[in-house]
């Protein structure tokens, strides 16, 4: 796949001509199944700057929150009780996250459920990744944002792009199962970037790959930037699943913002295989605003935009806040 291919599709072949073939893929490589993840948003305490994200350091309007320890595995227990397949652990990037503590989260998450516990909890050393991946934890999200490293470098003070794509291949080197992922429509990204996005994650052989659009957060320097293209982030996910058959490609909740009624519906007919369901404890949900008004996506929406989409999954029926899961153990 050359650079002109992905720029073809992306900007010039007819959407839904675009969509059909990544569904096609999709149905071939992985089948009908959508991947349930719960998303446990853990802690929302940050040192970066990073322009867009309302969590960066500098932005004082947030309250910030960390879950303890009980908390976040009785909110893991919950997700694989309700049905989710793997726990996604994420957080604002905190150097005085306590490595063993988290090493402990991961091991009680591992020791009560038999799910994949994934970390999306940004830069770290590597010693660091390894005690988590020692501990048990098998993936680990972090999105490259963009493939142009001036604009990276622009909207991720102190920070290089470089840098982000040594930690996704230490991680890779761990043995983690590693997702990237990157951000449509950033105030100054050149449409020919989406196109390296695509390629960089087909280079970095990545086993999962988010993709959302940009949404402005207020208290952030990019709030009042206008937001994404819907259209523009089904046409880079539809393309990314062609670049990578077998990857993982959730349909992102800030599609589900932008688009409440058919946005993830759609995302999953446009090459996505994965939803990721919030698990967060109700009260500190609008304390992690990495975007405004953003949608709250649970098991019962999730089962309703699986349906839509006319797919298949493994929840268990019904009301999913109270049905036993084969995958928890016994000991409460
Ligand atoms: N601290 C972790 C998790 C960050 S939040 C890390 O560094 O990986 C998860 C993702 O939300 C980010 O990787 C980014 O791609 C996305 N995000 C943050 N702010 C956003 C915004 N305003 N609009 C769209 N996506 C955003």
């Amino acid at each position: 796949m050359q650079r002109e291919d992905v720029l073809r599709l992306l900007f010039r072949m007819p959407l839904n001509e675009l969509l059909t073939k990544a569904d096609a893929v999709r149905h071939t490589a992985l089948g009908e199944h959508v991947f349930v993840r719960g998303l446990i948003e853990f802690s929302n305490s940050c040192v970066c700057g990073c322009r867009y994200c309302g969590l960066r350091r500098a932005n004082t309007t947030v309250r910030r929150y960390r879950l303890a320890a009980s908390e976040i595995i009785a909110s893991a227990r919950q997700a694989v009780m309700a049905g989710a397949d793997t726990v996604v652990l994420q957080s604002g990037e905190d150097p005085s996250q306590n490595v063993r503590e988290l090493a402990s989260v991961i091991e009680g998450i591992k020791n009560h459920c038999r799910v994949a516990v994934t970390l999306s909890i940004g830069e770290h050393t590597r010693e660091a990744y390894a005690v988590w991946r020692a501990a048990g934890a098998d993936r680990f999200l972090i999105r490259h944002e963009t493939a142009d490293a001036d604009l990276y470098a622009a909207l991720h003070p102190g920070r290089s792009l470089q840098q982000r794509l040594r930690c996704l291949r230490t991680l890779q080197d761990l043995g983690y199962a590693v997702g990237t992922g990157f951000i449509v429509g950033l105030p100054g990204q050149r449409p020919g970037t989406l196109a390296d996005d695509i390629l960089l994650a087909r280079k970095l052989n990545v086993d999962m790959c988010g993709i959302g659009p940009f949404i402005p957060q207020a208290d952030t320097p990019l709030g009042g930037e206008p937001h994404g293209s819907v259209e523009l982030t089904l046409r880079a996910l539809a393309v990314t699943r062609l670049a990578l058959p077998q990857a993982h490609l959730p349909a992102t909740t800030a599609l589900a913002t932008l688009a409440p009624v058919h946005g993830q519906r759609d995302g999953l007919r446009a090459g996505g295989n994965v939803l990721m369901p919030g698990f967060t404890p109700a009260d500190c949900r609008t304390a992690y605003n990495i975007y405004d008004d953003k949608r709250r996506v649970g098991m019962t929406e999730a089962r309703a935009i699986i349906k839509a989409a006319g797919r298949t999954h493994a929840l268990p029926p019904g009301d999913a806040s109270c049905s036993m899961s084969p995958k928890v153990c016994a000991c409460t």
